[in-house]
């Protein structure tokens, strides 16, 4: 069963495919998801072969980024800055009831190290003891995003199908009673 932030993931993913042309070669809709265990990026262009990371997150408004974001292990994120390689972001805003959303495109030429903050690493009685994480810094970044859509989230997200996933909840995931 997926977590509710996987599904946030997964549903901002969708939306970076089906609303946002390949940033490179400006196709439409050939921006494909990854698999999920993919480490660096989240889709690719199926035309020209541009990777692109996804982030979602909820927003009150579905429009006003939060300051600061989540991301993933510190480890590998400091590697990659050290070698100089950034991807590109794509930040997909929604709604707490998930009905808006907005997209924003963050650049890899626009990125430095000032937008990635090392976190503390988890206490020793933590699940995943030691473990170490980054914060994107996005009130660093404000001014650095670009606007590339917005819309309304119709219907249920069409779910990318997984034997683990009871599939009746990604069908009828608001039936009541
Ligand atoms: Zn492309």
């Amino acid at each position: 069963m997926a977590t509710a932030k996987q599904e946030l993931g997964e549903l901002g993913e969708l939306l970076v495919v089906q609303n946002c042309p390949c940033p490179k070669c400006k196709q439409k809709k050939t921006l494909k998801r990854l698999a999920t265990n993919f480490k660096c990026a989240d889709v690719i262009c199926d035309f020209c072969g541009y990777l692109a990371q996804v982030k979602a997150s909820t927003s009150k408004d579905g429009k006003t980024p939060p300051k600061r974001l989540l991301g993933a292990a510190w480890g590998p994120q400091r590697q990659r800055m050290n070698a100089g390689i950034y991807f590109p972001l794509f930040l997909v805003l929604v709604t707490p009831k998930q009905d808006r959303f907005s997209i924003y495109y963050l650049s890899a030429d626009l990125q430095s190290e000032d937008l990635f903050e090392e976190r503390t690493p988890l206490s020793v009685s933590a699940k995943r003891a030691g473990w170490q994480g980054f914060h994107y810094d996005l009130e660093a970044a404000a001014n650095r995003l670009i606007f590339v859509s917005e819309g309304v989230i119709a219907g249920k997200r069409a779910s990318r199908p997984s034997p683990e996933e009871d599939e009746a909840d990604l069908l009828y995931p608001e039936r009541e009673g």
